[in-house]
C-alpha cells in the first residue's frame, strides 16, 4: 500500500452534493423546466412531472406510472445514461465549472457583517 488514500466513490458523491442544487444539475444534463415549476422527468420523459424537494438536493416524478425518486448522482445516470462512476466525474466538473464562474454569494447580500 503506498500513495494517498483516495477518497471513496461515496466521499466524492457526498463531495459534490454538498456543492450542488438540484436545478443547476437538471440544467447541465439538459433538462427542460425550472424548479418552481417542475422539471422534465427523464425516466418517463414527461415535461414538468418532476417535482423538486424542498432541500434541493433530489427530487421525484409526479407520474402515477413512474414515480421515479433521483438523487443528484442518479439524475445524472438517468438523464444520460451513465454509471455512478461518470456520474460523480460528471458533477466534479460541475462543480469545477462552478467554482471558475465565482462565488455566488455577493458579500453583504443578507446583511450580515462584523
Ligand atoms: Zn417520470
Amino acid at each position: 500500500m503506498s500513495g494517498a488514500a483516495k477518497p471513496t466513490l461515496r466521499e466524492r458523491l457526498d463531495a459534490v452534493k454538498a456543492q450542488l442544487t438540484f436545478g443547476e444539475v437538471a440544467v447541465a444534463v439538459g433538462l427542460k423546466g425550472r424548479s418552481r415549476d417542475g422539471w422534465e422527468c427523464p425516466a418517463c420523459v414527461s415535461d414538468g412531472t418532476l417535482q423538486e424537494r424542498s432541500d434541493h438536493k433530489g427530487g421525484r416524478c409526479t407520474m402515477d406510472d413512474c414515480g421515479q425518486g433521483f438523487d443528484l448522482p442518479g439524475l445524472v445516470m438517468t438523464a444520460r445514461g451513465i454509471s455512478v462512476v461518470q456520474a460523480a466525474a460528471f458533477l466534479e466538473r460541475l462543480v469545477e465549472e462552478k467554482k471558475a464562474r465565482g462565488n455566488p454569494k455577493a458579500p453583504g447580500l443578507f446583511g450580515e457583517g462584523p
